[in-house]
C-alpha cells in the first residue's frame, strides 16, 4: 500500500542501502524510467520484482493506473535511472497524487549527485541552493542566472558536458568571478574534481570539452569582492581512479 521513493546507485553498483534493496525486493511493482537500465541493478542484486515505466513522457497517463494499484493495496517502489527520483527526475506527479488521496508515502535516503558533489567539493555546505538544469539557451540562461546573482549559498547545478563551456561562460559574464568547482562521473571510474574559479574553469575547459555527467557548484554572492582572475592560479584537480 505504501508507495516508496527509492534511491538509486549514481555510477557505482554498491552505492544502495540495504534497505533500499529489500524494499525494491518485496515491492508488488517497481515504477522506473527505463526497464532496461532498472533491470541491469535488479539483476545485479537477484530481484524479480515486476517492472512499469513511469518517465516524463507518460507520467500523466500512468500516474491514474499507478494510483489505483496503491489504492488496491499494492506497494509500489518508484525510482529514476539514477540517483533521487524526483530531484530533477520524474515522479512528481504521482507522489503528489498518492498524497492528494490520503496513500501513505516514504522516501527512503540514498544517492543524489548534488548532496554527493557538494559533499566533497570544498566549498561551504552550510546551506546551498539545488538548481539542477538551468536552460540549454543562453538568452534564458542568462536571465535564470541573473536571478541567482544574489544567492549568498553555494548554488549546484546539474548540465551537459557539451553545454559545460557555455554554461561556465555564461556564469562568469553574469555572476562575475567567483570559486567554482566541476564534478565530474561520481563515483565512477574517472571521478574527477577540477576546483578553480568561473574565470580558470572557463579556460580549461575551453582547451578540453569533458566527457561524461557532470555537477557544477558555485560560491554565493562574495561579501567582498574578489581580485581579478589570475592566470598563475593554478587548478586543483584530482583524478581518482576507482579499481575495485
Ligand atoms: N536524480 C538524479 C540525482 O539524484 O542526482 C539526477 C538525475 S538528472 C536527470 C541527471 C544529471 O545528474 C546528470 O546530467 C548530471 O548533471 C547529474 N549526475 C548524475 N549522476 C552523476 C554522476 N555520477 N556524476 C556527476 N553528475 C551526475
Amino acid at each position: 500500500m505504501p508507495l516508496y521513493v527509492v534511491p538509486t546507485p549514481i555510477g557505482h553498483l554498491e552505492d544502495i542501502t540495504y534497505r533500499a534493496v529489500r524494499v525494491l525486493r518485496e515491492a508488488d511493482l517497481i515504477a522506473c524510467e527505463d526497464t532496461r537500465r532498472t533491470r541491469q541493478l535488479l539483476h545485479h542484486y537477484g530481484i524479480s520484482t515486476p517492472l512499469i515505466s513511469y518517465h516524463e513522457h507518460n507520467e500523466r497517463q500512468r500516474t491514474g493506473e499507478l494510483l489505483e494499484r496503491l489504492r488496491a493495496g499494492d506497494t509500489i517502489a518508484l525510482v529514476s535511472d539514477a540517483g533521487t527520483p524526483l530531484i530533477s527526475d520524474p515522479g512528481g506527479q504521482l507522489l503528489r497524487a498518492a498524497i492528494d488521496a490520503g496513500l501513505p508515502v516514504s522516501a527512503l535516503p540514498g544517492p543524489c549527485a548534488a548532496t554527493t558533489a557538494l559533499s566533497a567539493a570544498g566549498l561551504s555546505a552550510e546551506g546551498f541552493h539545488f538548481v539542477g538544469f538551468l536552460p540549454p539557451k543562453s538568452a534564458t540562461r542568462r536571465k535564470a542566472l541573473e536571478a541567482l546573482a544574489d544567492e549568498p549559498v553555494t548554488m549546484v547545478f546539474y548540465e551537459a558536458p557539451h553545454r559545460l563551456l557555455a554554461f561556465l561562460q555564461d556564469a562568469l559574464t553574469i555572476l562575475g568571478d567567483r570559486p567554482a568547482v566541476v564534478a565530474r562521473e561520481l563515483t565512477k571510474l574517472h571521478e574527477t574534481y577540477v576546483r578553480g574559479t568561473l574565470a580558470t574553469l572557463t579556460a580549461h575547459f575551453g582547451a578540453e570539452t569533458p566527457r561524461g555527467e557532470i555537477v557544477v557548484l558555485i560560491d554565493g554572492k562574495p561579501t567582498v569582492p574578489l581580485p581579478p582572475p589570475d592566470d598563475t592560479i593554478l587548478l586543483a584537480e584530482i583524478e581518482r581512479g576507482i579499481a575495485e
